[in-house]
């Protein structure tokens, strides 16, 4: 059998852990009931899922009840925006967020102009960072909610929650973040950060796909939130649909295990990072997109001069699977918004690599996917150089 390429794409998603799986296992078949119903069946589902969004909410210090489980972060996104657009919309329809947001973010923004909000889309600085003085200067009367992600997917950088949380506060702006890529990566506080809503997924921290959560705030304030999902009645009125109990359990668990070796796993990847790093330095007019250390342990994202991103994707493709900073839509292909928004010319962002270290990667994987990309940009420079 051919061995396959080694995984390093894990901002895109991670492979699940065996003990997630083995804990969603029973809930399959013989805990098959509808949490829902009233009757051992039911019961026996309802006590996991209620199990799995205690596990959340003390993940982020929150409140079982200002759990909402959603399809992942897509749909929490789409939730907490619109949701909060249709609640709010007779205080105000001017909703601020960032260059650098994932698209779930920034197409139901986009969606919402259509409507008459109306959108303000912060810069950042070179590194990924926003303006925390830009923001409160953008706040205005008839701002009724604030969406700043956690953990950027292409170049890991870090917002200042508490610092954006606290001006939000100040002026009364409901606070909302994408964290689909921090949850159990970074400590996260709703109460320290002052947040108000906040996405999460289970697919980007070993967790099944086509789960995640909303965290509604319930008190100082409570949070409305228009339902986009209208049936029978599940999650308080708020998403309706029947809870899929395994896939709740498998988040928890994963939550769980994350949350237990936060600090030991990042210390781990993160000096995988450092050895990726000290390999590729290697290379002539190698550069790092996004900010030195205030980023995910796992993220590494360079820009390589002269060198296709794209191109040089495929020329490893059975070495590692990573992502390029160009996004292929059906007609074309594009540079990241998001390494544009960064300031890089077009040509840096074309030439970009995005690394997604995990769990299950080891030093010696590290080693020959750094050796392999040295040497296939070496040969593409002496390919460009004999023309
Ligand atoms: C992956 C991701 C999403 C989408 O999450 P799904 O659960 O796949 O819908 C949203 N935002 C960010 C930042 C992500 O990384």
């Amino acid at each position: 059998m051919f061995q396959r390429p080694i995984y390093l794409d894990c901002h895109a998603t991670t492979p699940m852990d065996k003990r997630v799986l083995s804990a969603m296992l029973p809930y399959f078949t013989e805990y098959f009931g509808n949490p829902s119903s009233l009757h051992q069946y039911g019961w026996e589902a309802e006590t996991a899922v209620q199990q799995g969004r205690e596990i959340i909410a003390n993940a982020i210090n929150a409140t079982p009840e200002e759990i909402v489980f959603t399809s992942g972060a897509t749909e929490a996104n789409n939730l907490a925006i619109k949701g909060v657009a249709e609640a709010y919309f007779s205080q105000g329809k001017h909703i601020i967020t960032v260059a650098t947001e994932h698209r779930a973010v920034l197409d139901p923004c986009e969606y919402l102009q259509t409507l008459g909000f109306e959108i303000t889309y912060l810069p950042v600085n070179s590194e990924g960072l926003i303006d925390l003085e830009k923001l409160e200067t953008a706040i205005r009367p008839d701002t009724i909610l604030v969406s700043v992600m956690a953990a950027n997917n292409e170049i890991g950088v870090l917002q200042p929650l508490k610092e954006i949380g606290e001006i939000c506060h100040q002026h009364q702006v409901l606070f909302h973040t994408d964290a689909a890529q921090a949850i159990a990566k970074i400590p996260l506080d709703v109460q320290e950060m002052s947040l108000d809503l906040m996405s999460l997924t289970a697919h980007k921290v070993y967790g099944p796909k086509g789960i995640g959560a909303l965290y509604v705030r319930r008190r100082n304030p409570r949070v409305k939130l228009a339902p986009q999902l209208h049936g029978g009645g599940q999650e308080k009125n708020r998403r309706s649909g029947t809870l899929y109990t395994p896939q709740i359990v498998g988040f928890a668990k994963a939550v769980e295990i994350g949350i237990n070796n936060m600090a030991k796993e990042n210390q781990y990847i993160l000096q995988l990072r450092e050895k990726l790093w000290s390999i590729l330095q290697q290379l002539e007019g190698i550069s790092l997109n996004g900010h030195p250390t205030k980023r995910l342990s796992g993220n590494l994202n360079v820009s390589v001069e002269g060198i296709d991103g794209a191109a040089l994707l495929l020329g490893l493709k059975s070495i590692v699977a990573v992502s390029s900073g160009s996004a292929c839509s059906s007609t074309k292909i594009a540079p990241s918004h998001v390494l544009t928004a960064l300031g890089r010319a077009e040509k840096l962002a074309y030439a970009s690599l995005r690394f997604g270290i995990g769990r299950f990667n080891t030093v010696a994987e590290i080693e020959t996917v750094g050796q392999a990309v040295l040497s296939t940009v070496k040969s593409f420079r002496q390919k460009a150089v004999l023309g």
